[in-house]
């Protein structure tokens, strides 16, 4: 006996209702209690990067962090406090420009302080605020002043860079982004006296970061000079640039090893003397988030300095399971990077999920973040991208097995031909699932077994992998529709049970999505 399907019968009515009345008639829920109706779509649209900065920025800090949720994974809190503070202050920068006497109010600047690890996604995070927002950006190392000891104008070079970053253009600059990472190499230990270089990039990083006049054609660098040296010739005078730093955005970063025992100390104190604050083991591990301006001016920092950067953001060390999210959902992941240049050579290349897990699990281990992800896959694949463009080769799956011994299975796919064989044909059946995907909605994937099965049945009987898979599923559309629509779920893990016996698998499923 064929199930009923709820809402096959609630189209038939309104279909029905509508020749017989006319116009549209809807039934609801409370109308058909066992007729589910899907959610309403999401109202609002998705934010698209800018050119240039847009006077009329009004996007909200949801929006922002909606935005960054397609490339950035895990670090919400991040997000959200990066949102707010970059929505809160272009929102100023925006007030100003429309009613310049606010200018003049006393407004303090939400520059932030970023804590983290290296590879978890700060510079990424940062980066796509930047291209959001339409404005200029500039990433420079604080080892890069303290190295040179030589202090003042340097700090000034930021604002040079964010100038050439904006082609020139003063105006687009003095809404930029300057970045500042490794900021915990600026620590002065009390300790070590005055005059340590640390202590004056502070001092030097104080004044812009607040708001001062930077003369673009000051300074000792070459460019500097040979404008100045243009002019000179040209207009018989050198001219100032100036630019104002009053609205310039400055983010803070740093992986500030040392001021994790800073707080546990102070916090154990504390719980020994007059406040409770009782912290227990788990916490101390990551106890970014209880840092007070006290701890940083222990590590090291001015007090006017660290005052001055009024946001404070964490950022997590990513799991195993965070880094396959990265590799499987990010807009920017490196798998359709590999994808894309394998394509130009004319190689159609497929990951599969076994095989992210694999690179995800290896990657971690080398404690460098996200970053490691290129380092695996680029290991692995490096002898594939050599060898396959010089083959007849068109179709590659990438699996578990083939992380584990590249070696050994690229050797297989170059010798032998039945290998080989077997291995475009798992590939037509990555190629199903996909076509599937984007024609029903319904994710579906056969696991390992349930793929060697359709594969030895199609040698077998000489049929193509399309219409074998086709005939296999030929009510899954309509089935899995039916317990999407009891229960939401839209991913499938077609077993070898699937292969061996479709329809009572199917029909267990359908029951069981009704209770
Ligand atoms: P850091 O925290 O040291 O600034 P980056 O932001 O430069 O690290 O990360 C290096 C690269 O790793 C990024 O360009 C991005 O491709 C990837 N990455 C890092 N963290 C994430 C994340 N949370 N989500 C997605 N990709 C990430």
């Amino acid at each position: 006996r064929k199930i009923p399907n709820p809402n096959e019968i609630r189209q038939e009515l309104e279909n029905f209702a509508k020749e017989k009345f006319g116009g549209n008639v809807q039934f609801f829920a409370q109308d058909m209690p066992f007729a589910k109706r899907p959610e309403p779509e999401e109202a609002e649209p998705p934010l698209e990067e800018k050119k240039t900065f847009d006077w009329k920025f009004n996007s909200t800090p949801k929006q922002v962090k909606e935005y960054l949720d397609r490339y950035v994974i895990r670090q919400d809190e991040a997000k959200k406090a990066l949102a707010i503070a970059v929505c809160d202050h272009y929102n100023h920068v925006r007030a100003c420009h429309e009613n310049p006497e606010l200018t003049e109010t006393s407004y303090a600047k939400q520059n932030v302080l970023m804590l983290g690890p290296t590879g978890v996604g700060k510079t990424y995070l940062i980066r796509h605020i930047a291209k959001l927002i339409g404005v200029p950006f500039v990433k420079a190392d604080a080892t890069r002043f303290t190295e040179t000891g030589y202090v003042g104008s340097n700090v000034d070079d930021l604002i040079k860079d964010l100038v050439s970053q904006a082609d020139g253009d003063i105006h687009k600059a003095q809404f930029g982004i300057i970045y500042l990472d490794e900021a915990d190499k600026l620590a002065t230990p009390r300790s070590q006296g005055r005059d340590v270089g640390g202590r004056g990039v502070q001092f030097g990083l104080l004044k812009i970061m607040e708001e001062s006049e930077v003369d673009l054609r000051s300074g000792n660098d070459i460019a500097s000079q040979m404008q100045a040296l243009m002019d000179f010739q040209t207009k018989g005078k050198v001219e100032k640039r100036i630019i104002n730093t009053r609205h310039i955005l400055f983010i803070v970063s740093g992986a500030f090893t040392g001021l994790k025992d800073i707080i546990s100390k102070r916090m154990d104190q504390n719980a020994i003397g007059i406040t409770s604050e009782v912290v227990d083991a788990d916490q101390k591990d990551d106890n970014f988030e209880f840092a007070t301006t006290e701890d940083f001016v222990e590590f090291g920092f001015e007090p006017e300095f660290i005052g001055r950067l009024p946001v404070r953001v964490n950022c997590q060390n990513l799991s195993a399971d965070d880094l396959f999210d990265i590799l499987k959902d990010s807009e920017e992941s490196i798998v359709h990077q590999y994808e894309r240049s394998f394509k130009s050579y004319g190689i159609n290349v497929t990951f599969e999920e076994s095989a992210l897990r694999e690179i995800a699990a290896r990657a971690e281990k080398e404690k460098t973040g996200a970053r490691a992800l290129m380092t695996v896959t680029e290991k692995v694949l490096r002898d594939f991208k050599f060898e396959l463009p010089s083959t007849d080769i068109r179709d590659l799956v990438i699996n578990k097995k083939l992380i584990e011994d590249p070696e050994g299975e690229l050797e297989k796919l170059l010798k032998d031909a039945s290998y080989s064989q077997s291995h475009v044909l798992r590939s037509h059946i990555r190629f199903f699932e996909r076509e599937f995907a984007e024609k029903y909605q319904l994710e579906i994937q056969f696991d390992e077994k349930a793929t060697d099965s359709i594969i030895s049945q199609c040698e077998n009987a000489d049929i193509k992998i399309n219409e074998f898979c086709e005939k296999l599923l030929q009510s899954y559309e309509h089935g899995l529709n039916l317990v999407k629509q009891n229960t939401g779920r839209t991913q499938f893990k077609l077993g070898a049970d699937v292969v061996e016996n479709p329809k009572t698998v199917l029909e267990k499923w359908i029951k069981e999505s009704y209770q």
